[in-house]
């Protein structure tokens, strides 16, 4: 996606734009058959265009706003999308160019499914440019309406609340109980655009059958959206499962390192919608991009790109080895007498767990050669029995463990969402998306699991 040199003549500058797309196909199809860990670390940056970057083997970081152009067919035949070319940094650059055509082979891997994605300058805009295209007028006048899980993300809860249902006037239709997938069936009708749904959701690790959900929405001729964010491509790749688009907040788990904030919008090609042109349904990520996204401007800093695609080369065996460390969290928190509850889909105790056990697989297992492993993230809930004063005291008593409204990192966190994440969507809101007072929420993170174990064995001693 580099510029074409030298062209005499539009025609000549689109034979050879046409050339280069297909050079890219190409190493696109070879990368398609290797494994995840290879795809994470290479993704489409071959010797070839490591060569065409002078040698340099790490994808580089292309700052410069805007590509120089040959001549002005050259300028004409990009600005009019008739060749690769990137043009100016809010449509696109190489370097984002490169992070999204890694996070779209592993968000399809082994699927069987062709899939398109756009980077995002944070997960909310990934959200919102997921969404948004399909509450386009109708020309009928009609209000449309959207079915949300409601255990979300509070940003998301806000954005479908708030800016969506209050400011535009969409019906937003929450089920409270994402696992039942005949209330998604019993929300839908003439006037729904898409289904939304978070697997597994933050903070209460809520999970729904999206193959069930996913066959609802197809019923009806609008696609499912799945925020993946929680679980990453490494556990779960909805689109295998019959998903349309995955959003994730790359901020989180993607790029654990904590150096950016980012999202991502990844789509399979020819998907259902109601509303929008064709190009909307043939290829919904490259539509966007070169559309809403356009014209909207949530575009990611390519800086902050090669900062979350140095972490996704290794996001295979990071979310391995966090999950195995959660699961002990887990099961050290069940027993624990102070606590309540935990919600942890890996916890056969959990509503969750049959439906994340039969869906959340390791990409290529255990040893990376195809042993089978559910895996089941960072990320859990617990509430005590003891309230919410009696939260607070455990939050304040962790040494070790970081308190803050983060997760997804190297360093294990922790946070009470009524106060925080979830707290501007009020008691009412907190009830409907299953966000009690006294949750705990904790992202387990690559610290030794029994640091952290004693840190909240200590901290559990004021609850
Ligand atoms: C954090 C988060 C978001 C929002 O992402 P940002 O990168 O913070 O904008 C969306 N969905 C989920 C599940 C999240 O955890």
């Amino acid at each position: 996606m580099t510029g074409a040199a030298a062209p005499t003549g539009l025609d000549a500058v689109i034979a050879r734009g046409a050339e280069m797309a297909a050079a890219e196909e190409r190493e696109r199809a070879r990368m398609r058959g290797m494994r995840f860990d290879t795809i994470a670390v290479h993704g489409i940056y071959s010797a070839e265009a490591t060569l065409a970057n002078q040698g340099s083997i790490i994808e580089p970081a292309y700052l410069s706003p805007a590509q120089h152009f040959a001549d002005s067919d050259h300028l004409e035949a990009a600005l009019g999308y008739l060749v690769p070319a990137w043009g100016y940094t809010r449509m696109a650059n190489p370097t984002l160019h490169y992070f999204e055509e890694t996070l779209a082979l592993l968000e399809s891997y082994a699927t069987g499914v062709t899939a398109s994605a756009v980077a995002t300058g944070s997960g909310m805009a990934a959200v919102d440019m997921a969404a948004a295209p399909f509450l386009a007028e109708d020309g009928t006048g009609h209000r449309p309406s959207v079915v949300v899980g409601a255990p979300c993300y509070g940003g998301t809860f806000q954005l479908f609340s708030e800016r969506y249902a209050r400011e535009r006037g969409v019906d937003v239709r929450w089920v409270r109980d994402p696992l039942d997938t005949a209330a998604w069936a019993r929300l839908v009708d003439g006037s729904t655009r898409l289904l939304y749904g978070e697997m597994p959701s933050n903070p209460s690790l809520a999970v729904f059958d999206i193959p069930a959900v996913a066959a609802v929405a197809h019923d009806a001729g609008v696609p499912l959206i799945v925020d993946a964010t929680v679980a990453t491509p490494a556990l779960l790749r909805p689109l295998g499962l019959g998903a349309d688009i995955v959003v994730h907040s790359v901020s989180k788990s993607i790029a654990s390192s904590g150096l950016a904030i980012a999202g991502a919008v990844i789509a399979r090609h020819g998907i259902a919608s109601r509303v929008g042109p064709d190009e909307l349904r043939a290829d919904f990520a490259l539509h966007v991009k070169l559309l809403p996204f356009r014209d909207h401007g949530p575009a990611l800093s390519p800086f902050n790109a090669l900062m979350a695609l140095t972490d996704l080369r290794t996001l295979r065996a990071r979310m391995d080895a966090w999950s195995r460390s959660a699961m002990l969290v887990a099961r050290f928190l069940e027993a624990h007498p102070a606590v309540e509850r935990v919600h942890y889909p890996g916890l056969e105790t959990d509503a969750g767990h049959v439906v994340s056990a039969r869906d959340m697989w390791l990409a290529d297992g255990a040893d990376g050669e195809g042993a089978p492993a559910n895996r089941f993230g960072q990320l859990m809930g617990f509430t005590l029995r003891a309230g919410q004063p009696a939260a607070r005291r455990v939050l304040d008593g962790l040494q070790l463990v970081r308190r803050a409204t983060d997760l997804g990192r190297v360093k294990s966190i922790a946070t009470i969402p009524a106060i925080s994440t979830h707290q501007q969507q009020g008691e009412e809101g907190r009830a409907i998306a299953q966000v009690p007072t006294s949750l705990i929420r904790l992202s387990v993170g690559g610290e030794h699991p029994s640091d952290v174990i004693d840190d909240l064995a200590k901290a559990l001693e004021r609850a």
